[in-house]
């Protein structure tokens, strides 16, 4: 009788089913996803989204994992398959990720002789996979604290997502992955939150730029600038002036291209300055 009911109890906890939460529940091509799982206290969770482990944080009394979803994602249904470790033996459990469907506005670009020579360049090689490397940086402590604050002052240019059709280049095809804000050369450019910089140093297409890592796979860039007024290795607080605007790189005139990436993969920046999405990623 007390081995059945051992084995009741066993097979009970077996079936424990973790709680799975994914803000928002129906995203759109280039937003930010938190997925929140809840499961016992002695068990680890992992979370695999189209093939790739995310790293899953422990917040507030559940896990918590980020997500960008590509802003070039097919909209359907996206499986994310959710693991749970525990003493007895892992399960995994698949969730549904409905992703809408969004269309882009577009843009033809005609870019001056000199700019379009960048990109033959021979050092955009090197420089692209020294940004990959980067992009991948996962600190497990999150340093940012409550809303991004817009880096600069000034109209959007170009929003995020943007279809770019640049005329007369070999791959005239691109998606704008960050937002544009017009500013006169030398206006200061601000951390949008607390991080440590990165990369703070000239790039032959993004120009003198800044890279900041916020923590738990969240970063933040400032492309084109006139100058950088930080040190690799140093920590920024949010509102610290980083850096100027200037049109270096890739750039018809003087603005900020600035970026959010979300594990490496570039998500709209604006969702990071509404207090109402920090909210919800408590
Ligand atoms: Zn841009």
């Amino acid at each position: 009788m007390i081995a059945m009911l051992a084995l009741w109890l066993r097979l009970l906890t077996l079936a424990v089913t973790p709680s799975v939460t994914v803000v928002p529940a129906s995203p759109r091509p280039g937003e930010t996803v938190a997925i929140f799982v809840t499961v016992p206290a002695d068990a680890a969770v992992a979370v695999v989204w189209r093939c790739r482990p995310l790293p899953v944080y422990f917040v507030n009394g559940r896990w918590r994992a980020l997500l960008g979803v590509p802003a070039d994602l097919p909209a359907g249904p996206h499986p994310l398959a959710v693991r749970v470790e525990r003493a007895e033996g892992p399960q995994t459990f698949t969730v549904t990720v409905p992703v809408q469907a969004r269309r882009f506005p577009s843009q033809r670009v005609r870019l001056s002789a000199a700019k379009r020579r960048l990109f033959a360049v021979p050092q955009v090689a090197a420089e692209k996979a020294l940004w990959r490397a980067m992009l991948a940086t996962a600190t497990p402590e999150q340093l940012w604290q409550g809303a991004f604050l817009l880096p600069v002052r000034g109209r959007v240019t170009a929003p995020f997502g943007l279809r770019r059709i640049y005329v007369g280049l070999r791959e005239p095809q691109g998606i704008h992955r960050g937002v544009d804000f017009a500013a006169p050369t030398g206006t200061p450019v601000r951390a949008a939150n607390e991080g440590r910089v990165l990369l703070a140093r000239p790039f032959t297409l993004e120009g003198t730029a800044v890279l900041l890592d916020h923590g738990q796979g969240v970063l933040s860039a400032y492309f084109h600038l006139a100058a950088t007024r930080v040190r690799e290795g140093e920590t920024v607080y949010k509102g610290q002036i980083i850096g100027t605007v200037g049109s270096t790189g890739v750039a018809t005139g003087p603005h900020l291209h600035w970026a959010l990436y979300v594990h490496g993969t570039p998500v709209d920046p604006l969702q990071w300055t509404h207090p109402n999405w920090l909210n919800r990623l408590r």
